[in-house]
This record gives structure tokens, sequence and C-alpha cells, in this order.
């Protein structure tokens, strides 16, 4: 309460005075010196101190180098405003630095600060109340030593207040010799963090045992051991992604170095999963329990459980053909049938035949789990059954023409109508969609403060950041309703306890691939039955719910395809067969796949390859071949790296790769400032090269401002989407050096600028020249080269409505909306296509 706070305390700073404060603080502004900010309350300084251990451990254990120029920032910061505390508060002994980072303290804060990656108010609360409970708990311990040590102290309930504030009481132990104190002090705390850990280890056995799976333990294990496949299939939520690889592991899988993998179709996935495992077993991610996306790993010698996207264990065939490090692996959520998880199952099946030793488990929502069987050789299926609650189901009348205002409608009838607790999962088909819709709703929520329950908004999706992913799971606070905001990741492969309402728009986001011209883009599709289905089933796992879905019953009866199809038919396959080639899989038309892609589709790739020059006329893999197989990025893009090493360009052309890979949406669109964002994003824009070199300028600014967020937050660019770019582009350049391709970079005189940019750009259609397009002759829309397919250019692109009209341009990715909208463009000369695109185009492709 308020008092108890004030006695703690003293009443000596507004604590909404400091969050602003700190705020200003984080962000470099000039400290204020002046008493009254730096009279905090204690509580606070006791989080300013671990923040700042915790920033000194990371560097002491790895260098000052493993901070980002942000944590840097910050750990500086924070350092300066802790010693400024110091130096106003010289009496108050447990501010100094020696204390708290002796070796006991730092494991003892350590221990606290784990709870430091939560999100900042989360956080705060938290370590407030630990450190309230920690404050009345040693205060009463003190108190009894002292009398224990007979000093003749009158315990009036007055004096007993005073204990509580530190600074009286250290009058109250002059006599002891204060390492021994300090020793007892240590042991009743760590006395108490064991009961904390106890308490905390007892939740979640309980958690564990509570789930499905967990009854059917011991069969399972014994099933393994006796087949060497085995599907195992369940209702989402009972337990498999988090609970199987951690009985492997008690059964002793991951014994004698090896480990125990896990795959999963979708980042978030791998990642989330693995945290939740980690706090189970008890280890920090990256110990025991590490994952393995594409350019984010983390993992040690220590690692036993490992998951990782289908793509990285397939990358894994390339350095480990037998996968010698694992003894067992576990292909999750194989039901989604992504183009990686189906190339595993073939790669899975020769496997098993050199190595007897090992144990696949394919594990799967319950559908098609008999074709999974029959494909393993009639393969076990062992099935657990889960428990699902009735979910009531309601269709809309009429066809809803906007399902995002349908959504954002229904939500508040929800909210409104249902009087009982019970939160609600949204399913719609892409980011951009899900944070419009999470900012329309905190902005009425705002406007109907007061009038309503308190919405407690969580959007989800592939890049959301790792410490907002975790929102989603915590517990909604009491008069609240939680809003989960999703792509299909909710579908199956991430389980959110407490939802009691769905509402599905019925769409999905999908790669469209057409074999004939050779033209893939992303899409958005009706979802099939099955996934309707399964959407519906989330509003079931806690007790009966209700699922809203905006569309008629009419259409889900008529127009929703029964099942999804597999990528592997819907998609362009140049990647995998450059991958397989690779792996010496050279017969692609007799590999058995579970479902064959169409030999159109598989020629086109080679054909493609061929033109890159990965392969040589008699289709066998070339060095350039292999060399591209290195690079996790698409082999269009790998090729543009090779090619930028020869043209002495590489830094650039790393730079404007590492931003195109799907890092998110870059640029902030300021509502209040629109103009002022539209200034600062068109002072990047590239005269000459499109919207390649527009990303190249943004790049070269960025590190020129010393990779700043502050700089980003200026010019109304995202600073975590660069962020994640610096980050692939550290990864993409140790390729590039082991491949030596990063040698002395160019000559002095080879530095001008403009000589760059068109060596840049010819780079890029090296690897690109198979997307490419010329204007027609009306001059407002364009066709593409080989195929002659209509296309436009995206609305967002720099080159979108130039005047005069660009004639000839290569593309990165199309877009499918109303038509075909090419994103990324990048203007070229028809020379450049000619002499890259020799072995591609037909003399009169180029004419
Ligand atoms: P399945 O794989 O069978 O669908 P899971 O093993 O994913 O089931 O989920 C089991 C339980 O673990 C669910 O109750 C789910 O809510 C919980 N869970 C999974 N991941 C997390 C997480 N990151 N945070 C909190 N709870 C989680
Ligand atoms: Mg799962």
């Amino acid at each position: 309460t308020a008092d108890e706070e004030q006695m703690l305390f003293g009443n000596k700073i507004n604590l909404e005075d400091y969050e602003n404060n700190r705020q200003e603080i984080f962000h470099q502004q000039p400290i204020d010196t002046s008493p009254h900010t730096l009279e905090l309350p204690k509580r606070e300084v006791d989080i300013l101190r671990l923040e700042v251990t915790q920033f000194q451990e990371r560097v002491d254990r790895n260098g000052l180098k493993s901070l980002s120029a942000e944590e840097k920032s910050e750990f500086e910061s924070r350092k300066e405003l802790l010693h400024t505390l110091q130096k106003n508060n010289k009496n108050e002994s447990f501010l100094l630095p020696e204390d708290y980072l002796t070796e006991e303290g730092k494991i003892d804060l350590a221990k606290k600060a784990k709870a430091l990656k939560m999100d900042m108010k989360a956080e705060r609360k938290q370590r407030e109340n630990e450190w309230y409970e920690n404050q009345v708990n040693r205060a009463q311990q003190v108190n009894q030593l002292t009398k224990l040590k007979k000093e003749t102290v009158n315990e009036t309930e007055k004096q007993y207040e005073y204990v509580f504030d530190q600074s009286h009481m250290i009058d109250y132990v002059p006599d002891i010799p204060e390492d021994e104190m300090k020793e007892l002090e240590n042991k009743i705390e760590l006395e108490e963090l064991i009961v904390q850990e106890e308490k905390r280890i007892s939740s979640i056995e309980e958690t564990k045992k509570s789930l499905p799976v967990f009854q059917f333990r011991d069969e399972l294990l014994r099933s393994v051991g006796k087949y060497q496949v085995l599907i195992v299939v369940g209702e989402t939520g009972s337990g498999k992604t988090t609970q199987l690889p951690q009985y492997l592991y008690e059964a002793g899988y991951g014994k004698h170095g090896k480990m125990i993998g896990c795959t999963q179709p979708r980042r978030v996935a791998a990642v989330s999963v693995a945290a939740r495992v980690a706090d189970e077993v008890g280890t920090r991610v990256g110990d025991k329990v590490g994952y393995s996306i594409r350019f984010d790993e983390k993992s040690s010698e220590n690692t036993v459980i490992k998951y990782m996207t289908d793509g990285m264990l397939v990358r894994e065939f390339l350095t480990d053909h037998d996968l010698a490090k694992y003894s067992v692996m576990i292909i999750d959520e194989a039901h989604e049938r992504t183009l990686q998880t189906d190339i595993l199952l073939g790669l899975f099946k020769n496997l098993l035949k050199k190595r007897p030793d090992f144990k696949l488990i394919i594990s799967s929502a319950t559908i098609n789990a008999k074709k999974f069987s029959d494909y393993f050789d009639s393969a076990p299926i062992f099935n657990v059954p889960g428990r699902r609650y009735p979910v009531e189901i309601f269709y809309t009348q009429q066809p809803e023409a906007n399902y995002l205002s349908a959504a954002i409608i229904t939500v508040f009838q929800i909210h409104m109508s249902q009087k009982s607790s019970g939160d609600i999962l949204v399913f719609l088909t892409g980011q951009d969609e899900i944070e419009t819709m999470a900012e329309n709703l905190a902005e009425t929520c705002k406007k109907l403060e007061g009038q309503i329950k308190e919405m407690v908004i969580c959007p989800i999706y592939a890049n959301l950041p790792p410490e907002q992913q975790k929102r989603i799971f915590e517990p909604t606070p009491k008069n609240a309703r939680k809003v989960v905001i999703s792509t299909n990741i909710a579908e199956t492969s991430l389980t959110i306890d407490g939802i009691v309402y769905v509402i599905d728009c019925g769409f999905v986001k999908e790669n469209v691939y057409n074999a004939t011209t050779g033209m893939e883009s992303l899409e958005v599709l009706p979802c099939s039955k099955a996934s309707a289905d399964q959407r519906a089933g989330r509003a079931g796992r806690v007790g009966p719910g209700k699922c809203f879905r905006l569309y008629t019953k009419w259409v889900y009866l008529n127009d929703l395809p029964r099942n999804p199809t597999p990528e592997i038919l819907r998609t362009d396959l140049t990647g995998v067969v450059l991958l397989m080639m690779t792996l010496g899989i050279t017969d692609l038309v007799h590999f058995d796949f579970m479902d064959k892609p169409s030999t159109k589709t598989l020629v086109k790739a080679l054909e493609l390859l061929y033109a890159l020059g990965a392969l040589n006329e008699r289709g066998e893999l070339t060095n350039v071949g292999i060399k591209m197989a290195m690079f996790p990025t698409k082999p269009m893009l790998s090729k543009s790296l090779l090619a930028s090493s020869e043209l002495k360009c590489c830094d650039e052309v790393l730079s404007i790769v590492s931003m195109l890979e799907d890092t998110g949406s870059l640029f902030v669109n300021s509502k209040e400032k629109k103009e002022m964002a539209k200034n600062a994003h068109a002072s990047f824009h590239s005269k000459i090269g499109g919207d390649h070199l527009t990303l190249l300028q943004i790049w070269d600014k960025f590190a020129e401002s010393g990779f700043s967020p502050q700089w980003c937050h200026d010019n109304f660019l995202q600073y975590k989407v660069l962020q994640k770019a610096r980050s692939v582009k550290k990864q993409l350049q140790r390729i590039c050096r082991r491949l030596g391709l990063l040698s002395d970079g160019p000559h002095e005189s080879e530095r001008e600028p403009n000589t760059t940019a068109l060596r840049v750009m010819k780079a890029i259609t090296a690897g690109y020249f198979s997307q490419s397009a010329r204007l027609s002759p009306r001059g407002d829309t364009y066709t593409t080269l080989s195929r002659k397919q209509p296309v436009l250019i995206h609305p967002s692109s720099t080159l979108h409505g130039a005047v005069p009209p660009v004639k000839l341009i290569v593309y990165h990715e199309l877009v499918m909306t109303t038509k075909e909208f090419m994103r990324h463009v990048m203007p070229v000369q028809g020379k450049w296509l000619a002499e890259y695109g020799r072995n591609y185009f037909d003399k009169k492709d180029l004419l």
C-alpha cells in the first residue's frame, strides 16, 4: 500500500517522473544530476544495479563486443546513473558496487535477474515484489540475529519499522564482524531462493503431469524403443512438442554425446518452444536446450535437446550426411507438409537404412496420419487421445466485403456482450493486417477507456521480436481480456491457454507457383476446411468455446478446399533442387517424394540453375553451384553475392541482400507526421538504382550514424529491422570470408560512387535476370521478358510512377493482390541481361 511504500522507501520521488527520467536517460540524454531526480526509491536502484550487473556479467564473459550498440549505450548510461547515485548516497553501503559484484552477489543476482528479459512492466512489478519480500524477510532475519547476539534491542513495533529502512538497519549490528554477518545473510537469502525455486519446479511438474501425453509417457518410450519409425498423432496442445523431447532425454537418448532433435516448420515456434522447454528443464536457452533457425542459432556443446526449423535440418545434411550427432529426430507438425518437411521425409527414408540405431518420430495434428504411415512402410501410429470441448460455430449471413473491419467489430461485440472471461484469438493472413488491426483496437479502446473492460492486445507473426512473442503466453490479468491476433502460426504450432473465442477470417497467405510461366508470388487465398476446423478447435481447449467465421456457411461447404495443398506442389523448387544436387541426389524425377512435384517444376528449376551457372550442360553441379549452396539464401541471391565479389562490390551487395531477406517492414508510416515521414524516406531515394540502391543508401547512413536507434527514429525507420539486417549481414559476411569472396575490396580508383552503383546493379542482375520486365509500348504496364506476363510496379516502390517510366527492370519478388505486383524493383540495361542471361533468354526475348 501507499503507506507501506512511504514507510519503506520514503516518498522521495514520484514513480511517473522517474519513469520519464529513466526514458530520457536511456536515450542518452544528458543525465540530470539535480538532487530530486537522484534520490530514487531504493527498489529502483535495486533494479538498476541488477541490470548493470547483468550487462557486466555478459561483458566479463563475452567481451564488450558482444553488446549491440543500443545495449552498450544502455549499459553505459545505467552505469553512469548508478555511479552518480552512489556518489550521492555515500552512507548507504548497499549501493557500493563491490557489494554486489562479489562472486556470491553475482550468482545471487543472476538468479534474481533471470526474469530480466520479460516485458518491462511485468518485470518491474515482479522485482518490486521480490525485493519487497526480500527486504521484509531480511529485516526480520537480521532482527532475530541481532537478538541472538544478545544485543540489547528493545523490540517495540516502532523500532521494527526502523529495521525496514536500510539506513537504520546498519545501526543494529555494530558489533558483529561484517563478513560473518554477510555470510549469514547470504545463507538466508540462498535458502529463500531455494524455497522459491522448489515452488517454481513443483508448479512446472504439476503442469507437465496434467498434459494428455503424460499418461502415455512410458508406453510412448517403449514404442520408440521397439520401432525405428513412429507416427505420433495428438490434438494440438496435448504436449507433443514440449514433452516428447524431454521424455526421450530422460530415457537416455541424450547420452554418449548424441542429441535429440525436433523440427518445426516455423521460426517463431522453434524459438518459443525452446524457451519454454529450457524453462521446464531448468536451463538457459542455448545451454541444455537450444534452437537453430536461419540467421540465428542458440546452442552449445551442452545442448542435448535442439529445436530447429525444418529448413535448417535440411542444411545440416550438407555438413553431416548421416546426422551422426543425433540419436533421434522428431519431425513435428508434419501435417503442415512444408516443402522442407517433405524433403526431410525423403532424406530420412534413405538415412534409416544407413543408421539402424537411429529413431525417427513423425508428429502430427489429427489430419492425414495414415499417409505418413504408408510412406514409411506401414509405420505404427501412436494415438494420444486429447481433450476437446464442444465449439459452437457461427457464420456470417452475407459475405463480408472486408474481413479486417468485420474482425474488429466482432472483437468488440464479444468483448462487450460476453460477461464471462475468456480470451479471443483472431486469425488473419499477415503482419500488415495484424498490425493494422492491433493499432485500430488500441485506438478504439483508448477512446472508450473507463467504459469497457481492459483489453490486452497481443499480435503474433514470424517477424515479431522474441520479447514480444513471449507476451502471448502471459496470464491475462483479472478483469481484462486478451486478444491474440495471429497468422496461422496459432493454428497448430503454438498453443495459447485460455482461448475461448476464435475469429477466423477464412484466408491464408501462401506461395503460388505457376510452372508454365515460372512465376511465383505470394497470394491471399481461402484456407482449407481442415485449417478452418483446426482454427475453430483452438476455442475448445479449456472449456466450451465459440468460433466466429467471417464467411458464410455456403462458402465453407462449397468454396473451401478440403485439405491444404502440400507446399512442394505450389512453389518454385530451384533452392531445394540445388541443395539436393549438393547432397548427391541427382535423379530427382525418381526420388521418393511423398507427393511428387510436377516434372515441369523440376525442369524449370534445373533450367534456372543452369542459367545461373550452378549446373553445366550435362546437368552436373559446378563449382559455382557448390558455392551457391553454401549460402542459406535463395539461389538467385547467392548468385548476386558471388558476382559481387568479381565486381568488387561484395560489401555493398551484402548490405542489400541482408535487407532484402524478409526482416519485416522497414519504413515507419507515422500517422501524425505523415509529411515528415514521407520526406525522410524520400531523402534516401536513389535516382539511378531504384529500390535496391535506396536500401543501400539507408544502410550506409545507418552505419554512418553508428547504428544509432535515435537516427532510425528521426528518419522513420524501424530500428529492429535494421538491427536484424545487421546480424544477417554479419553471418553472410562470414560465409563470404570463408569462400574467399571478401578479399581486399576495390582499389582506390574503383571506389568512385557512380561506378560502384553500376557494379552493384550488375551484380544484382547476375542473379535476377530471370525476373525481368519491359515497359509496354503504351507506357503504363510491364510484361515479363521471358513469358510476356503482365506485371505492375508495387506502389511501395521508389520507381512507382517514375517520370519518365523506367524501360527495363528486374524485380525481387511478386505479390498478388488484384494484379501481380513487383516488389523491390531496379532498372537494368539490356546488355547486362544479355550478358548474364545468355543461357536463359531466347534472342527474341531481348529485342
Ligand atoms: P502440442 O505440441 O501437442 O500441440 P505443446 O507441447 O506445444 O502441445 O503444448 C503443451 C502445453 O505447453 C500447452 O498447454 C501450451 O500452452 C504450453 N506451452 C507451449 N509453449 C509455451 C510457451 N512458450 N510458454 C508457455 N506455455 C507454453
Ligand atoms: Mg506442437
